[in-house]
């Protein structure tokens, strides 16, 4: 069944060259119950490993069922120990968080067996563990344990059961149950191969080999030992089958597995589980409430801009380059109500015009103070900026030339001064003038950023001659007659300012700007739209620093499971079960963080609208971002550590301390 020839091993400590094994051939026949002696260091567990598919020989070639299998692939080789080969170890290596069931049935995940289960109890009770079922290896004593490591051997009906010294670990009680199991498994067939130091375990085999420094120095088979048939073909077959026609296990299956251990592996370290996601949680709760804020900031500013209307023309000093600002003094226009008087005779293009202009105000009703903007406008201020007062009126072309003091409030402003009482006809002061409240205008709503209700409209002359003051307006708002005439408007307006103050080009540049809604709606959706980038940006760097905490845990949790791995890989696992294993424990983790990280970014901007009053909307697209962004991050973060684990050498990983 097994056949090695002239196998030699070296490993290099530092500068030493340790001859591990030398030359060794070796056959070993069906039914076999071998016993492998020899001194500490003789290279038992060596030649054991070879034997078993962890390790390779550096020379010579290795027959099972007659095939050639020295230069098998490592997925090959795991197909093999999963399925023809079981361990059982000195140490038992159980995986510690995991019941005596679920140790035993950890080959059958990786033959793709899965729906075997029953398998796997079957076994504990073979090996007297019925009742024992559900402990947990920590709950069991040695012997229980190494019957749960021989249970876990035997699921997938092995051809060959490998011990290297089963019993060192033992008590000389339990040492005697473990032999006999090992000996009742030989009798129904398979071959047992037991590496021991210890004569009266050996005194069980039928079949002694002694190793001495890397070879072997005898072999010695006891007369009564059983001839057995050699079945080499059957089990050759056997082999041959496994290698050529590679398991096919559903996706799905195979999923839910992974799935299952990664929710253990999580589950056995709660805490350091919490804290990463938690980490991811963070990140997406702020992608989702800095984006919903930026998309309220949005949607309130396209409503105030639609209340504007789309006719709307602004003539204000100033550049545009300069945000109204001129830098040289001198070329800037200043406007007067003579300017708004002669645009508004351009009756060809132009509706109506309301020049205004703007100032802070002390307003003071009884005991009631509160500091507000005050808006000096023209008497058609009320259709161009549908401003039409939701209760009471707006003033008129003869208030505005008698610079009469009436007042329009803001719902803000009533609310600070007047509560719920009714403020029509009351008189406040403003900036210590008597004023009649004469209306209170449309409410519009408040964004991130400001409070469109906080403000009180005058008549423009009032304004400027009785409360600040000014001699000149500061805008000038036109309505185009038509959506169709806003360019010939513009032009116009353009054209009237140039001629009356005789500009050159460069001054007509400089010294004013006339701005329509397109240009105004673009400039604000820019900046809105950076605003957003800005948020979004912040909130992605708090998920990439999620994601490297992520990371951090992954590289943690593969070096302190090192000997998992190395046991996985022993009954079955192939480089890329561990690899998927470890990135969908990865990507579970960035997962449970993005769903809880929606919730509670929504829980957030819920909070903001209610508490705050602003303007703030979640969207779709950003859920669907930020959950799928961290997926990404649990994918890419994940990748290195899950790399890193699959890349581990079994036995290397088994030894790990
Ligand atoms: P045994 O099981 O008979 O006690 P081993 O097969 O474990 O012996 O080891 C044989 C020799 O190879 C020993 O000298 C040991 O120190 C050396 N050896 C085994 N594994 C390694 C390794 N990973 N690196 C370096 N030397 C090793
Ligand atoms: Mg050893």
């Amino acid at each position: 069944m097994i056949e090695i020839k002239n196998i030699s091993k070296t490993y290099q400590m530092g500068k030493v060259e340790v001859k591990a094994l030398t030359g060794v051939s070796l056959k070993i026949s069906s039914g076999e119950f071998v016993a492998i002696m020899g001194a500490s260091g003789s290279g038992k567990s060596t030649l054991m490993h070879i034997l078993g598919l962890l390790d390779r020989a550096d020379s010579g070639a290795y027959y099972l069922g007659g095939k050639d299998i020295t230069q098998l692939g490592d997925e090959d080789q795991a197909r093999l120990r999963n399925r023809i080969i079981g361990f059982v170890f000195q140490q038992f290596h159980l995986l510690p968080r995991m019941s005596a069931l679920e140790n035993a049935e950890l080959p059958l995940i990786y033959a793709g067996k899965r729906h075997l289960v029953a398998k796997a109890k079957e076994e504990l009770i073979k090996v007297g563990l019925a009742d024992r079922i559900s402990h947990r290896p920590n709950e069991l004593s040695g012997g229980q344990q190494q019957r749960v490591a021989i249970a876990r051997s035997l699921v997938n009906d092995p051809l060959i059961i490998f011990a290297d010294e089963p019993t060192g670990n033992l008590d000389s009680k339990s040492k005697v149950e473990i032999i006999n199991i090992l000996q009742k498994l030989n009798q129904q067939g398979k071959i047992v191969v037991i590496v021991t130091h210890e004569p009266e375990v050996a005194a069980y085999c039928q079949r002694v080999i002694q190793m001495r420094d890397g070879v072997i120095i005898s072999d010695q088979r006891k007369p009564e030992a059983r001839k057995i048939p050699e079945v080499v073909s059957i089990e050759g077959n056997l082999v041959s089958n496994l290698l050529s026609r590679p398991r096919k296990i559903s996706g799905e299956t195979k999923f839910l597995d992974y799935l299952r251990q990664a929710a253990a592996a999580m589950l056995s370290n709660k805490m350091r589980s919490i804290l990463s996601i938690l980490g991811i949680l963070i990140g997406v709760c702020s992608v989702i409430a800095m984006l919903a804020l930026g998309q309220g900031a949005k949607e309130s500013i396209q409503k105030q801009l639609a209340s504007l209307g789309s006719n709307l023309l602004v003539v204000r000093p100033g550049s545009l380059k300069t945000h109204g600002v001129s830098m040289q003094t001198g070329t800037v226009t200043r406007f007067t109500l003579a300017d708004a008087a002669s645009m508004a005779k351009l009756t060809e293009v132009v509706k109506s015009v309301s020049p205004s202009v703007t100032g802070r105000g002390q307003m003071v009703y009884g005991s009631n103070n509160w500091n507000t903007q005050v808006e000096g406008v023209g008497a058609d201020y009320e259709s161009i900026r549908a401003a039409y007062p939701a209760v009471g009126r707006f003033f008129t072309e003869s208030e505005v030339k008698m610079r009469e003091k009436v007042v329009l409030l803001g719902t803000t402003v009533v609310k600070e001064l007047f509560g719920e009482a009714d403020p029509i006809g009351q008189t406040l002061k403003i900036n210590l003038l008597n004023f009649k409240v004469i209306g209170i205008l449309p409410a519009k709503g408040a964004n991130t950023f400001h409070d469109q209700d906080d403000t009180a409209v005058i008549p423009v002359t009032t304004a400027m001659f009785r409360v600040f003051g000014k001699e000149y307006v500061d805008t000038i708002y036109v309505e185009a007659k038509t959506p169709d005439s806003i360019d010939a408007a513009q032009a116009a307006l353009s054209e009237l300012i140039i001629k009356q103050r005789r500009l050159n080009p460069k001054e007509a540049e400089e010294s004013f700007q006339i701005r329509n809604m397109s240009d105004i709606k673009d400039t604000l959706e820019a900046t809105t739209k950076t605003m957003s980038m800005l948020l979004g940006a912040i909130a992605g760097i708090s998920l990439l620093v999620g994601g490297i905490g992520i990371m951090n845990i992954m590289l943690v949790s593969v070096t302190e499971r090192t000997r998992e791995i190395g046991l996985r890989k022993a009954i079955g696992a192939t480089h890329k079960d561990i690899m998927v294993q470890f990135l969908i424990e990865a990507m579970l983790m960035s997962f449970l963080g993005g769903i809880f990280g929606v919730l509670l970014g929504w829980a957030v901007a819920t909070l903001i609208t209610v508490f705050a009053g602003w303007t703030v909307r979640v969207s779709l697209f950003s859920v669907a971002l930020s959950t799928s962004f961290s997926l990404v991050i649990g994918v890419t973060f994940g990748l290195w550590p899950a790399k890193k684990a699959a890349a581990l050498d079994p036995i290397e990983a088994l030894r790990y301390e």
